[in-house]
């Protein structure tokens, strides 16, 4: 931490500081500067007490941290990406995956319908949400266990591992046995308790930056997971509120190219949520791409026109099949390569053919 003195300071004030300082358990270095005075604090500021409550006194003009507040997330403690194992598959190695699925789970033949469809387009994880926090209680909640038992149906059958958003501790346990990746939706990015919770599950967390969250602080975010053990963390760009209402968000092309710069995780883009309108959805992918994700999150439904939920920015079948076209040149020229699907997961179940 860097202690700036206001230009008043005397001589007595700079060694209160100092003795401050080194109560606080940290090293004090006092630079004498023309106009006024700062103390280097030196320490590790992850056992030591903060150094922050020092901007309290009368002689302090500002605490301006040295070292970055996320740690364990960042480039600088890790220079590899981490690598999130999900399924079979690898987020943050060369490969490149797109989720699929509709916004929620809706009925067995709809899920089927959209996994089969995603997949021979080349989608390799199925998306879904059993549970949905909707922003108006009349809007339609999810099916629950319904929803969950319909996931692990298709999975079953198709192979493709599951992406699903968790809203509620209490509904971690049905989870664990389906889930291959626990989705922390905008809403929830910062319920601390939660990802307390699912860090204790070890599992994959696809973590969605908040409506309204900075960058720091969606790292942040991902380091309350690394912190409490659980490195398998995927970030997640859907855009964020401005002023602007030509789309639903506005989605943060420099968030993704950040993401990728400071922190050692692998990025993903859902660009859905961040336009909530799917003319630009190809667009919007193709620039994620060229900015550094290592994956996509689209939502897809066999009749968006009767979705449950988020119909305006769910692409059909065709629409979806054509965005995997879109994204070939623009992954080649960034020496990506679309992840194969895993087949060698299917399970064949001679009562479901
Ligand atoms: C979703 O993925 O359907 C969803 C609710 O996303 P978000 O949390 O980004 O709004
Ligand atoms: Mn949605």
């Amino acid at each position: 931490m860097i202690i700036v003195l206001k230009a008043i300071a005397t001589k007595e004030d700079i060694q209160s500081v100092v003795d401050e300082v080194r109560q606080c358990g940290y090293e004090p270095h006092v630079i004498t500067g023309v106009a006024r005075t700062v103390v280097a604090a030196v320490g590790d500021e992850t056992t030591q007490q903060t150094l922050e409550t020092l901007a309290s006194l009368p002689v302090v003009e500002n605490v301006l941290p040295i070292q970055k507040r996320y740690k364990l997330v960042s480039r600088e403690a890790q220079a590899e990406t981490t690598l999130v194992h999900a399924g079979r598959h690898c987020f943050g190695a060369r490969d490149f995956h797109v989720i699929a699925g509709p916004c929620s789970v809706e009925n067995l033949e709809q899920m089927l319908s959209v996994a089969e469809s995603a997949k021979a387009a080349g989608a390799t994880l199925l998306r879904g949400g059993a549970y949905k926090p909707r922003t108006s209680p009349y809007d339609f909640q999810g099916l629950g266990e319904e929803g969950l038992a319909i996931l692990h149906e298709v999975k079953q059958r198709t192979g493709l591992p599951i992406v699903t958003e968790v809203v509620s501790e209490s509904d971690l346990i049905p989870m664990l046995k389906i889930v291959d990746v626990f989705q922390i939706g905008a809403r929830n990015m910062m319920n601390y308790s939660l990802l307390a919770a699912l860090a204790r599950t070890g599992k994959p967390v696809l973590l969605k930056r908040g409506l309204s969250a900075t960058i720091e602080e969606w790292f942040l975010a991902a380091e309350y997971l690394a912190k409490q053990g659980n490195s398998q963390v995927i970030l997640c760009e859907r855009g964020i509120r401005t002023f602007e209402c030509a789309t639903r968000n506005t989605f943060d092309i420099s968030a993704i190219a950040i993401a990728k710069q400071e922190c050692n995780l692998p990025v993903i883009a859902d660009p859905s949520h961040a336009a909530g309108r799917i003319d630009i959805i190809s667009a919007l992918s193709r620039a994620a791409i060229a900015a550094g994700a290592d994956g996509l999150m689209i939502e897809v439904h066999p009749h968006p026109e009767k979705a449950a939920s988020d119909g305006p920015q769910s692409l059909n079948p065709e629409q979806f099949s054509l965005l995997m076209q879109d994204i070939l040149p623009v992954l080649s020229a960034c020496g990506r390569r679309l992840s194969k699907p895993d087949n060698g997961t299917v399970k064949t179940d001679a009562t479901n053919p």
